[in-house]
């Protein structure tokens, strides 16, 4: 994919070497691609194979480290995180056309009238023709400007208020993007039938069967936090998702519990193996304390999920 004139200006604004970070879905291929391309406008490339998942997650200190004078973030937009050093967010539109995926599947959304419109960030530039396609088969659609996002219909994965403020007009929501991860965040914060359309799949999935999934699986840890003696408390460094953790283990102990903060870039499984907690407070991205919790032995629960148990 040739990178926008706009990209390559304002990273030539900043500086010469270039510390780029990706999602895992352009580890392949692309990215190498990217980096020979800025080689060839002039830049030095640090690849950042660390995973990516999110503008959340801005390696400044580590771009420092490696003596780089900008960040390039791809696939994603600013997510509020004040950085040291400037970064250049590239969306990374894929340019698939969702619109025949829709029209062979129209079927599954032939009973509603009013449909919600989102999406992922890759898919933004095609949700006024998913629009005039879908005004075109007599449906209403709503796509919700909201403030602090770039994108109107853009949603994230712990960012539903393109979805949440037009719930109350819609009949079922469409989701566009790859994969389930943005319709299952949606899906469980609202009442109304939801349909992601799976851009890489090439169909229309509905993410109901998902839904009550996790909330059998929450509904259970919530049930087991109450005897669960010792627990620690998944803290990330990353800048976006840091959060002191200092009050909620003051809070688990006057519970009656033993609290360990346990800090990392990433947590997994295999970090803390052989700690013997009986249960995790999940303080990082939220959805690892959602749709992630099985990636884990020990039973989890986001913070706000623990306090309402
Ligand atoms: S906190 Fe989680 S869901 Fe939100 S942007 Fe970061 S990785 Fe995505």
């Amino acid at each position: 994919m040739e990178i926008p004139k706009h990209i390559i200006g304002e990273l030539k604004k900043a500086g010469k070497r270039v510390f780029i970070q990706f999602p895992e879905g352009l580890k392949s291929k692309e990215i190498q691609e990217i980096a020979k391309s800025l080689e060839k406008e002039g830049f030095e490339c640090v690849l950042c194979v660390e995973r990516t998942y999110g503008a959340c997650d801005v390696r400044d200190m580590e771009a420092k480290r490696m003596k780089c004078d900008v960040i390039l973030h791809v696939g994603h937009v600013d997510f509020g995180v004040k950085p040291e050093i400037p970064v250049v967010y590239w969306e990374y539109f894929i340019g698939s056309d969702p619109v025949p995926i829709i029209e062979k599947e129209l079927g599954k959304i032939g009973k509603y009238k009013k449909i919600g419109l989102v999406g992922s960030i890759q898919y933004m530039d095609k949700l006024p023709e998913v629009k005039k396609y879908l005004e075109s088969k007599g449906k209403k659609v709503f796509i919700a400007e909201v403030e602090g996002v770039k994108y109107p219909g853009q949603i994230l994965g712990c960012r539903l208020k393109a979805g949440k403020v037009i719930e109350g007009k819609v009949d079922v929501f469409l989701v566009v993007s790859a994969a389930k991860f943005y319709g299952v965040g949606l899906v469980l914060n609202t009442d109304k039938p939801m349909l992601t359309v799976d851009v890489e799949a090439k169909k229309l999935t509905n993410v109901d069967d998902e839904k009550k999934r996790i909330h059998k699986i929450i509904a259970w840890n919530k049930s087991l936090f109450k005897d669960a003696r010792k627990v620690g408390i998944l803290v990330t460094w990353k800048k976006g998702q840091l959060v002191l953790p200092y009050t909620i283990k003051k809070h688990l102990e006057k519970m009656g519990k033993e609290a360990y903060i346990l800090a990392g870039d990433e947590l997994t499984q295999e970090k803390i193996l052989g700690l013997k907690l009986d249960f995790l407070i999940n303080t990082t991205c939220p959805r690892v304390g959602t749709d992630d919790t099985e990636r884990y032995e020990i039973p989890m629960l986001n913070w706000d999920q623990a306090v309402r148990a």
